[in-house]
């Protein structure tokens, strides 16, 4: 039989199917895959509620990587009592938090606390750091934790059993939706990378996938070959508009209309394109991706 894996909306910003948390119960209480932000502790909250548990019966917390709307609320469920699965590079953030809040809080600056609430870090003692293919071994379940470069160092995608829960390598869809957005963000983004963590996923051969952005697929293959076509596209895309050297802010405008066409070439409605935008800013992406380009691309010719 299938484990039960329950989504739960977190209602960011009071908007649906923006940022899901993963729930799994078993018998020794729950598994919960990414928290959320701080910011919504409230909607986690209500979530457990409505499958009959609070935030002690967590006991393990598994994150995809370390940005604020995934591993926010980390900290405060490890005060709940749970234990803290991380990447090595992401793992001294989650025990030192402040140079990932300032970095943060320069980029959100007066809207860091509104967008994302309290970071507070997680104790060494509960903190734990998975080896790349490892088995996470909880009561009966069963993780593998897959390291996934590409959208940023510090990723993990985990299996269990034939689903994957893809963090942000997965890309962003929302429900009734086929397309496929990549969150192109600084200071790490490798399409190059991003592409062979896509390929190990696939060989991997799971039937189901869970982007954090949002929800849970049947059609995982399809997915993650929209993903694929998604960094061959944007490789290419850079090809051409790169070499005219333009400026972020132009970059960021070119990309913006690129970004709209996909979304209506692929049928997304305008509500839709709105939960696009707010799981994936797009003013990000113009940084993350003219900074990629000039360490990677410029140096590397091939
Ligand atoms: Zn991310």
């Amino acid at each position: 039989m299938a484990q039960a894996v329950h989504t739960l909306d977190l209602n960011f910003q009071n908007r649906h199917d923006a940022i899901a948390a993963f729930l799994i119960p078993y018998s020794g209480g729950a598994v919960l895959v990414e928290t959320g932000p701080g910011s919504t502790i409230e909607g986690l909250k209500a979530g457990l509620v409505a499958h009959g548990m609070t935030a002690s019966n967590v006991t393990h917390v598994l994150l995809s990587h370390i940005h604020l709307d995934h591993a926010g609320a980390a900290g405060w469920l490890a005060q709940q009592g749970a234990e803290v699965y991380v990447h090595p590079v992401g793992a001294p953030h989650m025990i030192n938090p402040e140079k990932l809040i300032a970095s943060a809080t320069r980029i959100y600056q007066d809207r860091m606390h509104t967008l994302w609430g309290d970071f507070l870090a997680v104790p060494e003692d509960r903190l734990h750091i998975p080896e790349d293919g490892e088995t996470i071994t909880i009561a009966d379940l069963e993780f593998v934790a897959y390291f996934t470069p590409g959208h940023a160092e510090h990723h993990i995608a985990y299996g269990l059993g034939d689903l994957v829960f893809s963090g942000d390598v997965g890309g962003v869809r929302m429900p009734g939706c086929d397309y496929v957005r990549l969150p192109l963000v600084p200071p790490e983004l490798h399409l190059g990378k991003w592409q062979a963590s896509l390929e190990l996923l696939l060989e991997k051969g799971f039937k189901r996938i869970a982007p954090t952005h949002f929800s849970i697929y049947d059609d995982a293959e399809k997915h993650i070959e929209n993903g694929l076509k998604a960094v061959t596209s944007t490789e290419k895309w850079l090809e051409e508009i790169m070499p005219s050297e333009p400026t972020n802010e132009e970059l960021g405008k070119k990309f913006a209309a690129w970004m709209y066409e996909q979304a209506k070439t692929n049928g997304v409605s305008e509500h839709d394109l709105k939960t696009y935008e707010i799981a994936n800013p797009l003013h990000m992406s113009a940084t993350g991706m003219a900074r990629y380009w000039k360490k990677f691309r410029q140096k590397n010719k091939t």
